[in-house]
């Protein structure tokens, strides 16, 4: 137990909803903890991402102190208290993992033939809590009643020393639950520890587990990864640990090949930028990142089927349903996702054309501006003709009689008679549109964020 004196945890940087959970339920007579990421990242000077709480009240007990109150989930039942948008989740202490019980009541807690936790809601004490958590550095407690920090395995000196451990047995506790797996990635690379070699060990040699999880669950854990501000080191991580393979197989089998060049840039250029825009605080969408994770085998796929006498647009719909299909049975992206995706791509195909007045009618798409931010980032890894983003680029700067003028079909060749939806070839170097006033000009407002 480490008083409040010997630490640097205060209740200033923990959010008053996490606070006011916390003193209702001292004030009710239970124990009440911060614990997990927020405690973790507090210790390490960070700013936590959400607060989580632990307690003895039973989820019921914790329903009836709050109004404002949900009970959630069948694997692990929770409370999830409600502040407007902001969610304070409360856990009841749960028994060990571990513990084969002899007469307890087996509905509580199930396991399959490999050892995988398919539901748990034994409630226990804290020092049974604390056994069934993953990482040392995410079994940390602090108490609202003294301010002090309790530390069970050893997370306060792991934490110092930027070790990332699995608590127990490593290999056990993968096997219960084989996101563990995952979650050693998202936190190595979250936190830049170093991952204990026993802990690490089994990362590569386990990985088939991931095959065993049910797909929804790892689409959650893969835009954790991926959208968390740390997608660069999550992604090395899960290709050298074999990860990267269980969850995009397709992906991940093209990227080794010769042909994946431009594709690992695709992706690597994709996430950095993704990366940027969390730390600046700006908006990213899974919409983007998985078109670019599957940008590549729907490409190679649409060109077989383009081969084999499939319209252009066709050929891809096609590939992107039989790619994606393929995909669901490892991660489940689902439709709401999966629906724009296409679209995104689509519209790759569309932005080749350069002439016309339909061409300005892609400017007003809702999805305009990711499509567009598509293009240059395939343009600067030579997926695409940069001159093609050159002419989007600067399409976007004219006004409107500008614009009509630089897709204007008869233009340069006045004399042929182009009709106005005379294609551009797909590939063929786009003529600039013409600028005859340099006046800057802001992007049209909204146009922007998805
Ligand atoms: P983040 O910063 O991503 O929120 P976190 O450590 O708070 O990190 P959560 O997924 O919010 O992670 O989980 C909260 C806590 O619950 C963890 O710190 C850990 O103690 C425990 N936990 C969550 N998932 C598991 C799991 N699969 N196995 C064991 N313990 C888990
Ligand atoms: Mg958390």
């Amino acid at each position: 137990m480490i008083p409040r004196p010997e630490h640097n945890i205060s209740r200033a940087n923990i959010s008053r909803n996490a606070l006011k959970v916390m003193y209702r339920l001292r004030d009710a007579g239970y124990q009440a903890f911060l614990v997990g990421g927020g405690v973790r990242d507090l210790l390490l000077g960070r700013e936590p991402k959400d607060f989580d709480i632990a307690t003895d009240a039973h989820p019921e007990d914790v329903r009836r102190l709050f109004r404002n109150c949900r009970l959630i989930g069948r694997r692990f039942r929770l409370a999830h208290v409600f502040f407007g948008r902001d969610i304070v989740e409360v856990a009841t202490f749960r028994a060990s993992d571990q513990e084969e019980g002899g007469d307890e009541d087996d509905t509580l807690l199930v396991k399959d033939e490999e050892g995988r936790i398919l539901r748990d809601n034994r409630y226990g004490t804290i020092d049974d809590d604390v056994w069934r958590r993953d990482f040392t550095a995410n079994a940390l407690y602090y108490n609202i009643e003294d301010f002090s920090i309790w530390d069970y395995a050893g997370g306060v000196d792991d934490i110092r020393a930027g070790v990332l451990r699995l608590i127990g047995d490593p290999e056990d506790r993968y096997r219960e639950d084989p996101v563990r797996l995952l979650r050693a990635v998202r936190f190595a690379a979250k936190l830049g520890f170093r991952v204990e070699p026993e802990t690490e060990q089994p990362l590569t040699t386990l990985a088939p587990l991931l095959e065993s999880v049910p797909p929804a669950r790892l689409f959650d854990e893969v835009l954790k990864l991926f959208l968390s501000g740390h997608g660069v080191a999550s992604y090395d991580l899960l290709r050298r640990y074999g990860h990267f393979h269980q969850l995009f197989p397709a992906v991940d089998r093209l990227l080794d090949s010769e042909a994946g060049e431009p594709y690992r840039a695709l992706l690597l250029a994709s996430l950095q930028n993704t990366d940027q825009r969390v730390a600046a605080d700006e908006p990213v969408t899974p919409v983007f990142l998985f078109s670019v994770l599957m940008w590549g085998p729907v490409r190679r796929r649409a060109a077989e089927l383009e081969e084999a006498g499939e319209p252009p647009i066709q050929a891809l719909l096609l590939a992107a349903d039989e790619v994606m299909d393929a995909q669901q049975s490892q991660v489940a992206i689902p439709r709401r996702i999966t629906a724009p995706m296409k679209e995104l791509m689509v519209t790759q195909l569309k932005l080749n054309r350069t002439r016309g007045k339909r061409v300005l009618g892609l400017l007003g798409q809702t999805r305009f501006r990711a499509a567009y931010d598509f293009l240059c980032l395939r343009a600067k890894v030579g997926d695409a003709d940069p001159a093609l983003a050159e002419f989007w680029t600067q399409l976007q700067e004219l006004d409107e009689a500008q614009r009509i003028a630089a897709v204007d079909p008869g233009r340069r060749r006045p004399a042929d008679g182009a009709t106005e939806e005379q294609p551009q070839a797909d590939g063929e170097d786009p003529a600039r549109p013409r600028r005859r006033r340099r006046r800057p000009r802001r992007r049209k407002p909204g146009g922007g964020t998805d």
